[in-house]
């Protein structure tokens, strides 16, 4: 492991600018940076910790909104009644990622961080991976692909975005807080995290030296009707290979709006609203949903050991459109 420097800044302003020196990253529960520090993946010259800053506070918003801030831990945010009550999309999300001691270390703020699971990029012993070394290649295109992308992957690069939360957050349209030292920006989740293009060594579009200081969840009319379905290969602890965030607004059994989410499909949540709008206005029924299903799946390509991936995706679109039309409430 290299050797870094560690701090622990006692404001915001002192954590951006520990952060924006070169080298810098910071780091909250460490759930993912620090195995990737141990691994010689990440090699940091500094590490600006960040998990004691006064940004834990879960607040109501003046529009109606929630606003979490980015140290509140996976745990405090899937049990926080208002989470509960008004996101239960969100709140399953998170608890069906990791497992227990992982969501109480873990941050909101570093979920929205967390990279790639590819086999590749984590082993060294692989010396093909364009997101850890950019221009040696990509060693999963040609190689052991079952968990990587069907949609939205360049040739440079078909991983997957790992995170639960983050396909949630994407059906809600959350806005992510960002503080630089010039001031505050605000970034739709839909834009926050990139496709890997020719780029993929780039996860998201934060700039170095910006800090996460809170997630925005807008007021949302989905709270009764919302499904998050995560299908991996165990139960106890795995990743999604296909997860499913779906909410419905409905009057009666007709949708009168409708937001999907894919995750374990992408670089990023995938989202088309075309599939969205194909459910507003129907009766939901297993015709609908596999309109959105398709629209949602348009363009899939599979590689030699994933092309599963499209058959599960329609399946659990239509399933978790089904569940979401049943809930009354808080499910989490
Ligand atoms: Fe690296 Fe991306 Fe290829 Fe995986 S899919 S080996 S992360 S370039």
């Amino acid at each position: 492991m290299n050797p870094f420097a560690y701090a622990r800044p006692g404001s915001v302003d002192e954590a951006l600018r520990l952060g924006s020196q070169p080298g810098a990253r910071y780091v909250a529960g460490g759930t993912n940076l620090l195995d990737l520090v141990k691994a010689g993946v990440e090699t940091p010259r500094l590490l600006v910790d960040v998990s004691r800053l006064p940004l834990a506070e879960v607040t109501a918003l003046p529009d109606g909104g929630l606003r979490l801030g980015a140290m509140v831990s996976n745990t405090d945010a899937a049990n926080h009644a208002r989470v509960r009550e008004r996101y239960p999309l969100l709140a399953q999300a998170l608890l069906s990622g990791a497992s227990g001691q992982l969501r109480n270390m873990a941050t909101v703020g570093g979920n929205l961080l967390q990279r790639t699971r590819c086999h590749y990029f984590y082993d060294l012993g692989f010396p093909a991976c364009n997101k850890r070394k950019p221009g040696s290649g990509c060693g999963a295109r040609d190689g052991i692909n079952r968990i990587h992308a069907i949609l939205g992957a360049s040739e440079h690069c078909i991983a997957v975005h790992p995170s639960d939360m983050c396909v949630a957050l994407a059906a809600l349209e959350a806005v992510i807080v960002v503080r630089t030292t010039a001031g505050e920006r605000r970034i739709p989740i839909g834009d926050f995290h990139r496709l890997p293009g020719d780029t993929p060594q780039c996860d998201t579009m934060l700039a170095p030296g910006e800090l996460i200081v809170a997630i925005d969840l807008p007021p949302s009319p989905y709270a009764a009707h919302a499904h998050y379905l995560k299908v991996r290969d165990r139960s106890s602890f795995a990743f999604a290979l296909v997860s499913v965030a779906a909410a419905l607004e409905l009057d009666g059994n007709r949708v009168r709006s409708a937001r999907l989410a894919l995750g374990g499909v992408a670089h990023k949540p995938w989202r088309v609203p075309a599939a969205e709008r194909a459910l507003a206005g129907r009766p939901l029924s297993a015709h609908s949903a596999a309109d959105a299903a398709r629209l949602l799946l348009d363009g899939a390509q599979p590689y030699a050991h994933n092309a599963f991936k499209i058959g599960l995706a329609q399946r659990a679109v239509a399933l978790a459109l089904q569940v979401a039309s049943r809930q009354t409430g808080a499910q989490a």
